[in-house]
């Protein structure tokens, strides 16, 4: 008999009632296949509670007990939901991450699970019970919990399903499934009905929050199906696997924003081999992400490198490029917190020039102005002021007619 492994995110569970009705949809899977394991989230926005609590407390809270406060959310929804499926007749226990062997990489907040020893799991499964686990967090090689990133329980189930065998992941949500858009922000968007993992990792790298983009990484490398649908209704939602026939008819599957970016631009900075390196160097080697990069054309042997990152990360990012400003000679560094990244996403447009070309110009046409361009084969992505973001991906997304899926 096959695992299945139901992901429940914390929309899903908002309050005991919710609970309860996880409880029953869980119980009515156990009834077709035997075993069970239920991946929780923390209940509805527990994680940003937590967060704001710590930051009352401290400016810079170690990252230790940062981790150790922001993974509590989950074990509250973990205990709950085996208590609320015991209630209802069916024998359930709750694991932590440690509990349930999941090891991660010595980093806080952002740690990479590393490994997972099903032994905990495999034998409650074996003593008939339903294993809920929380998602979100692991044990590193010191013995302390750590969190895998924000939205990351999407990731612990996945990798649960892909240690376990399970051939498909299903991910409960507040939405029924993967759309062409953000619903919220565009309502004519269509639901997809399938999607590839590669047009599916593109879209939530590019923003769109329904996965972690580590899920879908796992999904592909161990050829995990996830479904991903609705918690308040039992229709059959989007079903993320290997390409399918369908996206090479259309050039663009999806948009994205990115409302969380901010940008950093190092003036006058020295055009001689060596200099970008050294400047994303020192980025990387404080863990920080960057996004887009753009060098200017050289004039009097100087260049202006521009780049985007996490708007959590501007502060220490400022920081850096002006260290790295003054060892390099550059003039000066400019930052801009207001940036959004709108992106179109499509394994289709490979095969179909213009595409770009039509992007750009929805956005002129309508007086928005591109501050840097980043391409891939699949995908065309923008930074543009805030102010105008919500107005580009609305506009794109009819562009591109996606609301006539
Ligand atoms: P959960 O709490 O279940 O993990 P999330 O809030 O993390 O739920 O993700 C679901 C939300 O993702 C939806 O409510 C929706 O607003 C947002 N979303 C963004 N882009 C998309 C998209 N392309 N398709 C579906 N939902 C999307
Ligand atoms: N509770 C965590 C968060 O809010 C993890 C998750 O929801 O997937 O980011
Ligand atoms: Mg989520």
């Amino acid at each position: 008999m096959t695992v299945l492994v139901q992901k429940f995110g914390g929309s899903s569970l908002g309050s005991t009632e919710r609970i309860r009705a996880v409880a029953s949809r869980v119980i009515e899977s156990k009834l077709k296949h035997q075993d069970i394991v239920v991946v929780v989230s923390a209940m509805g926005d527990t994680t940003d509670d937590l967060i704001k609590l710590a930051r009352e407390v401290s400016d810079h809270p170690s990252p230790r007990e940062y981790d150790a406060l922001i993974s509590t959310g989950e074990n509250i929804a973990a205990a709950l939901v085996a208590m609320a499926i015991e209630a209802q007749g069916v024998p359930a226990v709750s694991l932590t991450g440690p509990q349930a062997g999941i090891y991660t990489e010595n980093l806080y907040s952002k740690a990479k699970i590393t490994k997972v020893d099903p032994s905990r799991i495999m034998s409650e499964l074996d003593a008939g019970k339903v294993v809920v686990v929380t998602g979100f967090q692991g044990i590193n090689d010191l013995n302390d919990v750590t969190t895998i990133g924000r939205g990351g329980s999407d990731t612990s189930a996945v990798v649960l399903a892909a240690t376990l065998g399970a051939p498909v992941c299903e991910i409960y949500t507040d939405v029924d499934g993967v759309y062409t858009t953000d619903p919220r922000i565009v309502p004519e968007a269509c639901k997809l009905e399938e999607i590839s993992y590669d047009e599916m990792l593109e879209l939530a790298s590019l923003g769109a929050k329904v996965l972690h983009p580590r899920s879908v990484e796992c999904a592909k490398e161990n050829r995990v199906q996830i479904h991903v649908r609705s918690s308040f209704k039992p229709d059959t939602g989007t079903i993320v696997k290997e390409d399918s026939q369908m996206e090479v008819n259309r050039p663009v599957t999806g948009a994205t924003l990115n409302e969380e970016e901010a940008l950093i631009t190092i003036q006058k900075l020295q055009d001689r081999p060596g200099v970008a390196g050294q400047v994303f160097t020192r980025l990387a080697e404080s863990s920080i992400n960057v996004d887009m990069i753009i060098q200017s054309a050289e004039e009097d042997q100087v260049n202006d490198i521009t780049f985007t990152v996490h708007q959590n990360d501007l502060k220490a990012a400022t920081l850096i490029s002006q260290e790295v400003a003054r060892d390099l000679g550059a003039k000066a560094v400019k930052f801009d917190e207001s940036i959004a990244k709108v992106s179109i996403v499509g394994v289709g447009m490979i095969s179909k020039p213009g595409i770009a070309a039509k992007m750009f110009r929805v956005l002129a046409e309508n007086s928005i102005n591109i501050k840097l361009i980043s391409t891939s084969e699949i995908k065309i992505s923008c930074a543009i002021d805030q102010k105008d973001a919500r107005r580009a991906l609305r506009l794109l997304h009819h562009a591109f007619e996606l609301d006539k899926h």
